[in-house]
């Protein structure tokens, strides 16, 4: 049996926050609209939804202006602290033993992750090293620094991620004890290709005044991403509270019922009755069907649905706690 063609697609967002400062706001569209750009090119060519948001986040991971990769913001003690996921499921033909002969579709899940690197350019492709290469699901600081010296990738030293806007937001933390703060610029994509596989990516330098050690939700399988035969979800905000609601889990479920935008509202209205925190989603469906909602201040998204343009939009809030759609 054929596999079904599906009219590729793929969302890509640069984190929720406080409003993105003027000065920044063109250079981070450009910056978006190329990354979905380079995503969306590979599916346009036939290739997979992993290999799109894996080149969608390399580009945002690249980008200073972005906090993941280079760019990323600085733990309390001054260091670069990153994670990262990937997620995919993948549609497959098995023979069906009770007939032996008949063939029928199944979907197969694989993820891969990393928390608390500091040492590798783009941790979004070691998540990949960690799901392609070896039988685990998520791997942390020095071990999988080594996996990534093993596999080829480029390295750096921690300094050289380190951009002067991120120290400079460091220095004004350190003015600030204790307050934890997040810097608009985490980075996800979420895709379907045309064999109807679907993917979810995540990368974070974290938040802003966090504490040596701290594990946020970007790489944790069911809160910062999420991938299942029916859809796929990628999610910012504050770690702690969308590690508690299991945001992309939730999301993801809620397809069942109702469509991708109805779910992602539902998902962030469900997280903010129960922790009163900030976040934002983007998710996609099997038959390439967009979601996207957030209640913070601003969350920027690009979208590329084929065979149409790329587009850019700045979300509004969506207004939390009023009744759901
Ligand atoms: N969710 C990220 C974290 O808590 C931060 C963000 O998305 O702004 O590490």
């Amino acid at each position: 049996m054929h596999k079904p063609i599906i009219k590729p697609a793929l969302i890509a967002h640069g984190g929720a926050g406080r409003r993105v400062p003027v000065s920044e706001r063109a250079e981070r569209q450009r910056a978006l609209v190329a990354a979905v750009e380079g995503g969306s090119a590979i599916l346009r060519e036939g290739g997979s939804a992993a290999d799109a948001v894996s080149r969608t986040v390399v580009a945002l991971e690249d980008h200073g202006l972005f906090n993941a990769g280079f760019g990323s913001v600085l733990t309390l003690d001054g260091r670069v602290e990153m994670d990262a996921a990937l997620m995919v499921a993948e549609l497959s033909s098995t023979l069906n033993a009770n007939v032996n002969i008949r063939k029928k579709t199944a979907t197969r899940v694989r993820a891969g992750g990393v928390v608390l690197v500091g040492r590798v350019r783009n941790p979004i492709l070691l998540s990949r090293v960690v799901m392609d290469r070896t039988p685990h699901v998520l791997m942390a600081g020095r071990a999988a620094e080594r996996l990534a010296r093993e596999a080829g990738l480029r390295m750096c030293r921690p300094e050289q991620l380190v951009t002067d806007r991120a120290r400079n937001r460091w220095l004004a933390t350190l003015q600030a004890p204790g307050k934890v703060s997040r810097q608009h610029g985490t980075v996800g994509a979420v895709a379907v290709d045309q064999a109807g596989n679907v993917a979810a990516a995540t990368s974070t330098g974290g938040v802003s005044g966090k504490m040596a050690g701290r594990i946020g939700d970007s790489a944790l399988i069911g809160a910062g991403l999420f991938a299942a035969a029916n859809g796929a979800a990628s999610a910012t905000g504050t770690g702690e509270a969308i590690m508690k609601s299991c945001l992309c889990r939730e999301a993801v479920a809620l397809l069942t019922g109702v469509g991708a935008q109805r779910a992602a509202v539902r998902a962030i209205n469900v997280l903010y009755a129960s922790t009163g925190a900030e976040a934002g989603l983007i998710m996609i469906d099997s038959r390439a069907r967009f979601g996207y909602a957030h209640n913070a201040e601003a969350m920027e998204i690009a979208l590329f649905a084929h065979p149409g343009e790329i587009r850019h939009l700045v979300l509004d809030p969506i207004a939390v706690g009023a009744s759901q759609p």
